[in-house]
Protein backbone atom coordinates (compact mmCIF):
# COMPACT_ATOMS: atom_id res chain seq x y z
CA UNK A 1 0.00 0.00 0.00
CA UNK A 2 1.09 3.31 -1.02
CA UNK A 3 1.51 6.15 1.95
CA UNK A 4 -1.62 8.45 2.80
CA UNK A 5 -0.90 12.27 1.67
CA UNK A 6 -2.30 14.66 3.83
CA UNK A 7 -2.47 18.75 3.19
CA UNK A 8 -2.26 20.95 5.67
CA UNK A 9 -3.39 24.64 4.97
CA UNK A 10 -2.03 27.38 7.16
CA UNK A 11 1.48 27.14 8.58
CA UNK A 12 0.88 28.42 12.77
CA UNK A 13 0.72 26.46 15.29
CA UNK A 14 -2.24 24.68 15.01
CA UNK A 15 -0.84 23.05 11.12
CA UNK A 16 2.55 22.70 12.65
CA UNK A 17 0.85 20.43 15.78
CA UNK A 18 -1.23 18.76 13.35
CA UNK A 19 1.77 17.67 11.23
CA UNK A 20 3.21 16.61 14.92
CA UNK A 21 0.73 14.32 15.46
CA UNK A 22 0.59 12.70 12.07
CA UNK A 23 4.66 12.20 12.57
CA UNK A 24 4.29 10.24 15.53
CA UNK A 25 1.65 7.93 13.89
CA UNK A 26 1.68 5.04 11.08
CA UNK A 27 -0.08 3.34 8.80
CA UNK A 28 0.72 -0.81 8.06
CA UNK A 29 4.30 0.25 9.27
CA UNK A 30 3.88 3.50 6.55
CA UNK A 31 4.62 7.30 7.71
CA UNK A 32 2.51 9.93 6.32
CA UNK A 33 3.32 12.55 3.32
CA UNK A 34 2.58 15.96 4.95
CA UNK A 35 2.15 18.75 2.57
CA UNK A 36 1.96 22.20 4.52
CA UNK A 37 0.71 25.08 2.55
CA UNK A 38 0.74 28.75 3.51
CA UNK A 39 0.01 31.73 1.87
CA UNK A 40 3.22 33.92 2.89
CA UNK A 41 6.29 33.06 2.59
CA UNK A 42 7.44 32.80 5.78
CA UNK A 43 5.57 30.15 8.14
CA UNK A 44 4.74 30.41 12.09
CA UNK A 45 1.33 32.13 11.61
CA UNK A 46 0.69 34.29 14.66
CA UNK A 47 3.84 33.25 16.71
CA UNK A 48 5.68 35.40 14.06
CA UNK A 49 2.96 38.19 13.07
CA UNK A 50 1.00 37.88 16.47
CA UNK A 51 3.32 37.39 19.51
CA UNK A 52 4.25 40.75 21.10
CA UNK A 53 7.77 41.29 19.95
CA UNK A 54 8.80 41.91 23.59
CA UNK A 55 7.84 38.66 24.47
CA UNK A 56 10.78 36.86 22.77
CA UNK A 57 10.69 33.41 24.81
CA UNK A 58 7.20 32.88 23.75
CA UNK A 59 8.72 32.81 20.01
CA UNK A 60 10.64 30.19 20.63
CA UNK A 61 8.49 27.63 20.28
CA UNK A 62 9.49 28.21 16.60
CA UNK A 63 12.40 25.45 17.35
CA UNK A 64 9.76 22.93 17.58
CA UNK A 65 8.66 23.93 14.20
CA UNK A 66 11.56 23.52 12.93
CA UNK A 67 12.21 20.35 14.38
CA UNK A 68 8.79 19.22 12.86
CA UNK A 69 9.48 20.99 9.01
CA UNK A 70 12.26 18.60 8.95
CA UNK A 71 11.44 15.68 8.86
CA UNK A 72 11.62 13.10 6.57
CA UNK A 73 8.24 12.65 4.37
CA UNK A 74 7.27 16.80 5.35
CA UNK A 75 6.94 19.69 2.59
CA UNK A 76 6.20 23.24 3.28
CA UNK A 77 4.70 25.05 0.27
CA UNK A 78 4.83 28.79 0.87
CA UNK A 79 3.65 31.26 -0.92
CA UNK A 80 0.47 29.58 -1.89
CA UNK A 81 -2.67 30.54 -0.83
CA UNK A 82 -5.89 28.55 -0.95
CA UNK A 83 -8.44 30.28 -2.87
CA UNK A 84 -6.55 31.94 -4.80
CA UNK A 85 -3.65 29.79 -6.18
CA UNK A 86 -5.51 26.11 -5.04
CA UNK A 87 -8.58 25.15 -4.58
CA UNK A 88 -10.57 23.43 -1.75
CA UNK A 89 -11.89 20.50 -3.94
CA UNK A 90 -8.53 20.59 -5.88
CA UNK A 91 -7.22 19.92 -2.52
CA UNK A 92 -9.61 17.09 -1.39
CA UNK A 93 -9.32 15.70 -4.88
CA UNK A 94 -5.65 15.45 -4.78
CA UNK A 95 -4.69 13.92 -1.38
CA UNK A 96 -6.25 11.50 1.44
CA UNK A 97 -6.92 14.01 4.40
CA UNK A 98 -6.92 17.99 4.13
CA UNK A 99 -7.00 19.89 7.44
CA UNK A 100 -7.78 23.68 7.10
CA UNK A 101 -5.30 25.41 9.82
CA UNK A 102 -5.87 28.95 8.73
CA UNK A 103 -6.42 30.70 11.91
CA UNK A 104 -9.14 33.54 12.82
CA UNK A 105 -7.29 37.05 11.04
CA UNK A 106 -10.19 39.23 11.13
CA UNK A 107 -10.97 41.83 13.55
CA UNK A 108 -14.52 42.21 15.13
CA UNK A 109 -16.39 45.44 15.10
CA UNK A 110 -17.47 47.24 17.96
CA UNK A 111 -20.60 48.51 16.18
CA UNK A 112 -21.10 51.63 17.12
CA UNK A 113 -20.52 55.10 15.25
CA UNK A 114 -18.02 56.28 14.10
CA UNK A 115 -16.28 53.11 13.95
CA UNK A 116 -15.21 53.73 10.22
CA UNK A 117 -13.12 57.08 11.20
CA UNK A 118 -9.26 57.66 10.41
CA UNK A 119 -7.50 56.30 13.35
CA UNK A 120 -10.42 53.47 14.93
CA UNK A 121 -7.81 50.58 14.18
CA UNK A 122 -8.53 46.65 14.82
CA UNK A 123 -5.91 45.35 16.83
CA UNK A 124 -6.39 42.47 13.95
CA UNK A 125 -4.60 45.18 11.71
CA UNK A 126 -2.63 46.85 14.08
CA UNK A 127 -0.67 43.79 15.61
CA UNK A 128 0.24 42.53 12.60
CA UNK A 129 1.79 45.80 11.62
CA UNK A 130 4.12 46.35 14.47
CA UNK A 131 4.93 42.91 13.78
CA UNK A 132 6.01 43.60 9.78
CA UNK A 133 3.41 41.65 8.48
CA UNK A 134 3.57 42.36 4.41
CA UNK A 135 0.01 42.40 4.11
CA UNK A 136 -0.65 45.01 6.71
CA UNK A 137 2.68 47.10 6.13
CA UNK A 138 0.93 50.21 4.74
CA UNK A 139 -1.56 50.29 7.24
CA UNK A 140 -2.14 53.90 8.05
CA UNK A 141 -1.64 54.91 12.07
CA UNK A 142 -1.01 58.22 13.35
CA UNK A 143 0.44 59.05 16.85
CA UNK A 144 0.11 62.74 17.30
CA UNK A 145 -2.31 62.54 19.78
CA UNK A 146 -1.07 62.35 23.48
CA UNK A 147 -4.27 59.79 24.12
CA UNK A 148 -4.91 56.66 23.05
CA UNK A 149 -7.61 54.56 24.10
CA UNK A 150 -7.64 50.43 23.64
CA UNK A 151 -11.46 48.20 24.10
CA UNK A 152 -11.08 44.96 25.07
CA UNK A 153 -10.18 43.19 27.85
CA UNK A 154 -7.97 40.07 27.27
CA UNK A 155 -4.40 39.21 26.30
CA UNK A 156 -4.37 41.24 22.92
CA UNK A 157 -5.95 44.02 23.63
CA UNK A 158 -2.92 44.24 27.12
CA UNK A 159 -0.26 43.67 24.13
CA UNK A 160 -1.81 46.51 22.21
CA UNK A 161 -1.87 49.04 25.12
CA UNK A 162 1.41 47.83 26.02
CA UNK A 163 3.39 48.28 22.60
CA UNK A 164 1.59 51.79 23.13
CA UNK A 165 2.41 52.85 26.41
CA UNK A 166 6.19 51.85 26.43
CA UNK A 167 9.36 53.63 25.71
CA UNK A 168 9.64 52.42 22.24
CA UNK A 169 14.16 52.31 23.17
CA UNK A 170 12.49 49.00 25.28
CA UNK A 171 11.51 47.50 21.80
CA UNK A 172 15.15 48.62 20.09
CA UNK A 173 16.60 45.54 20.20
CA UNK A 174 13.42 43.26 19.57
CA UNK A 175 12.04 42.34 16.04
CA UNK A 176 9.52 45.20 15.97
CA UNK A 177 8.91 46.06 12.16
CA UNK A 178 11.71 48.91 11.35
CA UNK A 179 8.78 51.63 9.91
CA UNK A 180 6.76 50.65 13.35
CA UNK A 181 9.74 51.36 15.71
CA UNK A 182 10.46 54.68 13.75
CA UNK A 183 7.08 55.92 14.08
CA UNK A 184 6.46 54.58 17.79
CA UNK A 185 10.09 56.67 18.52
CA UNK A 186 8.48 59.97 17.56
CA UNK A 187 4.78 58.81 18.65
CA UNK A 188 3.27 61.66 20.96
CA UNK A 189 0.85 59.19 23.07
CA UNK A 190 1.68 59.78 26.70
CA UNK A 191 -1.47 58.42 28.33
CA UNK A 192 -2.99 55.19 27.37
CA UNK A 193 -6.48 53.77 28.39
CA UNK A 194 -8.01 50.19 28.12
CA UNK A 195 -11.57 49.63 28.75
CA UNK A 196 -13.08 46.35 29.28
CA UNK A 197 -17.22 45.93 29.66
CA UNK A 198 -17.60 44.02 31.94
CA UNK A 199 -16.00 44.00 35.86
CA UNK A 200 -12.47 42.57 36.75
CA UNK A 201 -13.66 39.82 37.54
CA UNK A 202 -14.65 39.10 34.25
CA UNK A 203 -11.62 39.82 32.03
CA UNK A 204 -9.99 37.48 30.16
CA UNK A 205 -6.32 38.60 30.36
CA UNK A 206 -4.01 35.83 31.81
CA UNK A 207 -2.51 36.42 35.38
CA UNK A 208 1.28 36.88 34.01
CA UNK A 209 0.40 39.19 31.56
CA UNK A 210 -1.08 41.60 34.18
CA UNK A 211 2.06 40.89 36.47
CA UNK A 212 4.51 42.33 33.88
CA UNK A 213 3.03 45.75 33.85
CA UNK A 214 4.02 47.06 36.93
CA UNK A 215 7.83 46.04 35.62
CA UNK A 216 7.75 48.27 32.89
CA UNK A 217 10.34 50.55 33.46
CA UNK A 218 9.06 54.10 31.75
CA UNK A 219 5.12 53.82 32.37
CA UNK A 220 3.31 53.79 35.31
CA UNK A 221 0.26 51.63 35.04
CA UNK A 222 -3.20 52.80 36.86
CA UNK A 223 -5.97 50.60 38.20
CA UNK A 224 -8.97 51.65 40.59
CA UNK A 225 -8.25 50.11 43.89
CA UNK A 226 -11.90 50.43 44.29
CA UNK A 227 -13.11 48.96 41.69
CA UNK A 228 -10.65 45.38 42.09
CA UNK A 229 -12.42 45.53 45.73
CA UNK A 230 -15.83 45.48 44.42
CA UNK A 231 -14.84 42.90 41.78
CA UNK A 232 -13.45 40.69 44.65
CA UNK A 233 -16.48 41.14 46.70
CA UNK A 234 -18.83 40.53 43.68
CA UNK A 235 -16.71 37.36 42.65
CA UNK A 236 -16.71 35.78 46.11
CA UNK A 237 -20.19 36.61 46.78
CA UNK A 238 -20.85 33.94 44.05
CA UNK A 239 -18.89 31.59 45.84
CA UNK A 240 -15.54 30.07 45.60
CA UNK A 241 -13.66 32.24 43.06
CA UNK A 242 -11.90 30.42 40.39
CA UNK A 243 -8.28 30.02 40.79
CA UNK A 244 -7.80 32.31 37.66
CA UNK A 245 -10.51 34.72 38.12
CA UNK A 246 -8.38 34.89 41.78
CA UNK A 247 -5.09 35.67 40.24
CA UNK A 248 -5.91 37.97 37.92
CA UNK A 249 -7.74 39.59 40.74
CA UNK A 250 -4.82 39.78 42.79
CA UNK A 251 -2.66 40.52 39.98
CA UNK A 252 -4.79 43.83 39.48
CA UNK A 253 -4.65 44.68 43.13
CA UNK A 254 -0.97 44.60 42.85
CA UNK A 255 -1.43 47.16 40.02
CA UNK A 256 -3.50 49.35 42.33
CA UNK A 257 -1.00 49.43 45.04
CA UNK A 258 1.93 49.86 43.57
CA UNK A 259 4.26 52.33 43.83
CA UNK A 260 3.99 54.63 40.57
CA UNK A 261 7.57 55.65 39.07
CA UNK A 262 5.97 59.48 38.56
CA UNK A 263 6.66 59.34 34.77
CA UNK A 264 5.34 60.60 32.01
CA UNK A 265 4.01 57.71 30.21
CA UNK A 266 0.83 56.23 31.73
CA UNK A 267 -1.09 53.06 30.86
CA UNK A 268 -5.03 53.07 33.04
CA UNK A 269 -7.06 49.88 32.67
CA UNK A 270 -11.09 50.61 33.36
CA UNK A 271 -13.73 48.33 33.36
CA UNK A 272 -17.82 48.34 33.04
CA UNK A 273 -17.51 50.79 30.13
CA UNK A 274 -19.03 49.52 26.87
CA UNK A 275 -18.27 52.31 24.11
CA UNK A 276 -21.13 53.88 22.75
CA UNK A 277 -19.57 56.05 19.79
CA UNK A 278 -16.66 57.71 18.53
CA UNK A 279 -16.93 61.34 17.66
CA UNK A 280 -14.23 63.38 14.98
CA UNK A 281 -14.03 65.21 11.78
CA UNK A 282 -12.71 62.43 9.62
CA UNK A 283 -10.44 61.21 12.20
CA UNK A 284 -10.84 59.70 15.82
CA UNK A 285 -10.87 62.87 18.53
CA UNK A 286 -13.12 61.58 21.13
CA UNK A 287 -14.87 58.51 22.75
CA UNK A 288 -18.31 58.29 24.36
CA UNK A 289 -18.52 55.29 26.83
CA UNK A 290 -22.10 53.83 28.82
CA UNK A 291 -20.95 53.22 32.13
CA UNK A 292 -22.25 49.99 33.46
CA UNK A 293 -22.85 48.19 36.92
CA UNK A 294 -22.98 44.51 37.94
CA UNK A 295 -26.48 43.99 39.05
CA UNK A 296 -27.74 40.41 40.14
CA UNK A 297 -24.74 38.93 38.32
CA UNK A 298 -25.68 40.64 35.41
CA UNK A 299 -24.09 43.94 33.29
CA UNK A 300 -26.52 46.81 32.78
CA UNK A 301 -25.92 50.17 32.01
CA UNK A 302 -26.34 52.76 34.75
CA UNK A 303 -27.56 55.66 32.61
CA UNK A 304 -24.37 57.36 32.43
CA UNK A 305 -21.77 58.30 30.19
CA UNK A 306 -17.97 59.14 29.85
CA UNK A 307 -16.28 60.48 27.29
CA UNK A 308 -12.46 61.01 26.41
CA UNK A 309 -10.62 62.81 24.27
CA UNK A 310 -8.40 60.65 21.91
CA UNK A 311 -6.34 60.39 18.62
CA UNK A 312 -6.58 56.87 18.08
CA UNK A 313 -9.01 53.95 19.29
CA UNK A 314 -7.98 50.46 18.89
CA UNK A 315 -10.56 47.78 19.18
CA UNK A 316 -9.45 44.64 20.45
CA UNK A 317 -12.48 42.40 21.17
CA UNK A 318 -11.84 39.28 18.97
CA UNK A 319 -11.30 37.59 15.93
CA UNK A 320 -13.29 35.53 13.34
CA UNK A 321 -12.32 33.66 9.87
CA UNK A 322 -11.66 35.10 6.41
CA UNK A 323 -14.41 33.36 5.02
CA UNK A 324 -13.23 31.22 1.95
CA UNK A 325 -15.07 29.51 -0.96
CA UNK A 326 -16.52 26.17 -0.24
CA UNK A 327 -16.67 26.01 3.49
CA UNK A 328 -19.69 26.94 6.02
CA UNK A 329 -19.13 28.99 8.82
CA UNK A 330 -20.87 29.51 12.05
CA UNK A 331 -20.26 32.29 14.79
CA UNK A 332 -16.83 33.61 12.95
CA UNK A 333 -15.75 29.93 13.06
CA UNK A 334 -15.25 26.80 9.97
CA UNK A 335 -18.55 24.68 11.17
CA UNK A 336 -17.28 21.18 12.23
CA UNK A 337 -18.49 18.46 14.23
CA UNK A 338 -15.07 17.71 16.66
CA UNK A 339 -12.65 19.17 13.68
CA UNK A 340 -14.70 17.14 10.75
CA UNK A 341 -16.41 18.84 7.85
CA UNK A 342 -19.55 17.40 7.38
CA UNK A 343 -18.82 13.75 6.03
CA UNK A 344 -15.79 14.66 4.00
CA UNK A 345 -12.13 14.08 4.98
CA UNK A 346 -11.11 17.31 5.33
CA UNK A 347 -10.65 18.60 9.07
CA UNK A 348 -9.97 22.10 10.98
CA UNK A 349 -7.70 22.93 13.77
CA UNK A 350 -6.73 25.79 15.93
CA UNK A 351 -8.05 29.26 15.95
CA UNK A 352 -10.25 28.59 12.28
CA UNK A 353 -11.76 25.29 14.17
CA UNK A 354 -12.41 26.93 18.29
CA UNK A 355 -12.63 30.75 17.47
CA UNK A 356 -9.40 32.75 19.10
CA UNK A 357 -9.49 31.28 22.67
CA UNK A 358 -6.60 29.93 24.08
CA UNK A 359 -2.49 29.65 24.16
CA UNK A 360 -0.73 28.14 21.66
CA UNK A 361 0.11 24.73 23.04
CA UNK A 362 -4.13 24.56 23.41
CA UNK A 363 -3.44 24.41 19.67
CA UNK A 364 -1.49 21.10 20.18
CA UNK A 365 -3.70 19.07 22.34
CA UNK A 366 -6.51 20.16 19.97
CA UNK A 367 -4.71 19.07 16.79
CA UNK A 368 -3.81 15.86 18.04
CA UNK A 369 -7.56 14.90 18.79
CA UNK A 370 -8.23 16.12 15.21
CA UNK A 371 -5.90 13.72 13.87
CA UNK A 372 -6.45 10.85 15.67
CA UNK A 373 -10.23 11.39 13.97
CA UNK A 374 -8.56 11.92 10.44
CA UNK A 375 -6.58 8.77 10.59
CA UNK A 376 -9.79 6.73 11.75
CA UNK A 377 -11.40 7.86 8.73
CA UNK A 378 -8.61 6.80 6.47
CA UNK A 379 -9.47 4.05 3.80
CA UNK A 380 -6.87 3.32 0.76
CA UNK A 381 -4.89 5.49 -0.49
CA UNK A 382 -5.35 7.79 -3.66
CA UNK A 383 -2.74 8.06 -6.42
CA UNK A 384 -3.04 11.49 -7.60
CA UNK A 385 -1.08 14.12 -9.03
CA UNK A 386 1.68 16.70 -7.31
CA UNK A 387 0.81 19.76 -6.30
CA UNK A 388 3.86 20.75 -7.32
CA UNK A 389 3.14 19.89 -10.94
CA UNK A 390 0.00 22.07 -10.80
CA UNK A 391 1.33 25.16 -9.46
CA UNK A 392 4.01 24.56 -11.89
CA UNK A 393 1.41 24.61 -14.62
CA UNK A 394 0.01 27.76 -12.88
CA UNK A 395 3.72 29.42 -12.78
CA UNK A 396 2.92 29.89 -9.07
CA UNK A 397 5.99 30.55 -7.23
CA UNK A 398 5.95 28.35 -4.15
CA UNK A 399 8.41 28.45 -1.16
CA UNK A 400 9.91 25.23 -0.31
CA UNK A 401 11.52 24.57 3.45
CA UNK A 402 14.85 25.70 1.76
CA UNK A 403 13.49 28.60 0.16
CA UNK A 404 12.03 29.56 3.83
CA UNK A 405 15.41 28.63 5.69
CA UNK A 406 17.39 31.52 3.62
CA UNK A 407 14.80 34.08 4.42
CA UNK A 408 15.26 33.16 7.85
CA UNK A 409 19.14 33.32 7.43
CA UNK A 410 18.73 36.55 6.04
CA UNK A 411 16.26 37.93 8.43
CA UNK A 412 19.11 36.48 11.79
CA UNK A 413 21.85 37.47 10.34
CA UNK A 414 20.64 40.97 9.00
CA UNK A 415 19.36 41.00 13.22
CA UNK A 416 22.80 40.27 14.49
CA UNK A 417 24.34 43.03 13.15
CA UNK A 418 22.32 45.27 14.93
CA UNK A 419 21.54 42.97 17.98
CA UNK A 420 18.41 41.88 17.70
CA UNK A 421 16.70 38.42 17.08
CA UNK A 422 16.15 39.19 13.71
CA UNK A 423 15.33 41.99 11.16
CA UNK A 424 11.92 40.69 9.24
CA UNK A 425 11.81 41.11 5.54
CA UNK A 426 8.59 43.04 4.85
CA UNK A 427 8.51 43.08 1.04
CA UNK A 428 7.45 39.47 -0.89
CA UNK A 429 9.50 40.26 -3.96
CA UNK A 430 12.58 40.48 -1.60
CA UNK A 431 11.97 37.67 0.25
CA UNK A 432 11.72 35.62 -2.94
CA UNK A 433 14.97 36.80 -3.59
CA UNK A 434 16.16 35.16 -0.59
CA UNK A 435 14.59 32.08 -1.10
CA UNK A 436 15.93 31.83 -4.32
C1 LIG B 1 -1.95 39.46 19.03
C2 LIG B 1 -1.82 38.05 19.54
C3 LIG B 1 -0.88 37.75 20.50
C4 LIG B 1 -0.76 36.44 20.98
N1 LIG B 1 0.17 36.19 21.93
C5 LIG B 1 0.27 34.95 22.44
C6 LIG B 1 1.23 34.69 23.44
O1 LIG B 1 1.98 35.58 23.86
N2 LIG B 1 1.31 33.41 23.94
C7 LIG B 1 0.48 32.41 23.47
O2 LIG B 1 0.57 31.26 23.95
N3 LIG B 1 -0.46 32.65 22.52
C8 LIG B 1 -0.56 33.89 21.99
N4 LIG B 1 -1.51 34.13 21.04
C9 LIG B 1 -2.38 33.02 20.60
C10 LIG B 1 -1.71 32.15 19.49
O3 LIG B 1 -1.04 32.98 18.59
C11 LIG B 1 -2.78 31.29 18.80
O4 LIG B 1 -3.25 30.33 19.76
C12 LIG B 1 -2.25 30.51 17.60
O5 LIG B 1 -1.44 31.28 16.76
C13 LIG B 1 -3.41 29.94 16.76
O6 LIG B 1 -2.84 29.11 15.79
P1 LIG B 1 -3.49 28.81 14.37
O7 LIG B 1 -2.51 27.91 13.71
O8 LIG B 1 -4.88 28.36 14.53
O9 LIG B 1 -3.57 30.22 13.61
P2 LIG B 1 -2.45 31.20 13.07
O10 LIG B 1 -1.32 31.31 14.00
O11 LIG B 1 -3.17 32.45 12.71
O12 LIG B 1 -1.92 30.52 11.72
C14 LIG B 1 -2.70 30.48 10.54
C15 LIG B 1 -1.77 30.38 9.32
O13 LIG B 1 -2.57 30.16 8.15
C16 LIG B 1 -2.11 30.97 7.10
N5 LIG B 1 -3.22 31.16 6.17
C17 LIG B 1 -4.34 31.90 6.37
N6 LIG B 1 -5.14 31.82 5.30
C18 LIG B 1 -4.54 31.02 4.39
C19 LIG B 1 -4.89 30.57 3.08
N7 LIG B 1 -6.05 30.92 2.50
N8 LIG B 1 -4.03 29.76 2.42
C20 LIG B 1 -2.85 29.36 3.02
N9 LIG B 1 -2.47 29.78 4.25
C21 LIG B 1 -3.31 30.59 4.93
C22 LIG B 1 -1.67 32.25 7.78
O14 LIG B 1 -0.78 33.01 6.99
C23 LIG B 1 -1.00 31.67 9.05
O15 LIG B 1 0.35 31.40 8.83
C24 LIG B 1 -1.63 35.42 20.51
C25 LIG B 1 -2.58 35.74 19.54
C26 LIG B 1 -2.69 37.04 19.05
C27 LIG B 1 -3.73 37.37 18.03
Amino acid sequence: MAEFRIAIIGAGPAGYFAAQALQSAEIDGKKFAIDMIEKLPTPWGLVRSGVAPDHPKIKSVSKVFEKIATQEGFRLIGNVELGRDISLKELEEMYDGVIIATGSTVGRKLGIPGEELANSISAADFVPWYNAHPEYKNLEVDFSDQVAVVIGAGNVAIDVARMLALNPKELDLTDTAQYALDKLHNSAIREVHLFGRRGAEHAAFTSPELRELPKLEYTDVFIDEGEISAAQQRASSAGEIPKDIKANLEAMAAIATADKKGVDRKLSLHFLSTPLEIKGEGRVEEIIFSLNEVKDGQVVPTGKTKSIKCGLVISAIGYRCLEMPGLIYESGKIKNTDGRIGASNTYVVGWAKRGPSGVIGTNKSDSSEVIKLLISNLTTPKNSQDILEILSSRNITYISQKGWEQINNAEISAGEALGKPRVKITDLQEMLGFAG
